[in-house]
């Protein structure tokens, strides 16, 4: 993994972990889209936690995720999990990577404005 590499998996998991990134609900702050509703699932909140815990897009992958950590992944303990353990953050992270990359793409690729300066 290079530089850029890496710091694309840091700033996706930040982003994450800190609610914001390429989404319904933060673009629906700044006008970009006319309802923050979920393009697959029709739910009324489309944000991190709503694309990587409950969306039907996502949940073929999150299953694999809950067999491959052998926990289930909540929103209200998957972090406290992740970094009680080195595997499992590696594993939510990746998901989460993939999760945050293919709804970058899905948008038409627009990064959000305060990615760039929200790094942790
Ligand atoms: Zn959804």
């Amino acid at each position: 993994m290079d530089e850029l590499e890496a710091w694309n998996c840091r700033r996706h998991t930040t982003q994450f972990l800190s609610g914001h990134g390429c989404f319904g609900y933060y673009l629906h702050r700044f006008k970009k889209l006319d309802e923050a509703i979920c393009v697959d699932c029709k739910s009324l909140i489309d944000d991190a936690e709503h694309a990587t815990f409950h969306c039907d897009r996502w949940w073929s992958s999150k299953r694999a995720l809950e067999v491959d950590i052998s926990k289930p992944t909540e929103p209200e303990t998957v972090v406290d999990e992740m970094i009680q353990n080195k595997e499992i953050w590696r594993a939510v992270k990746k998901f989460v990577d993939m999760v945050m990359s293919n709804d970058k793409k899905r948008r038409g690729g627009e990064d959000s404005p305060a990615a760039s300066t929200s790094l942790v």
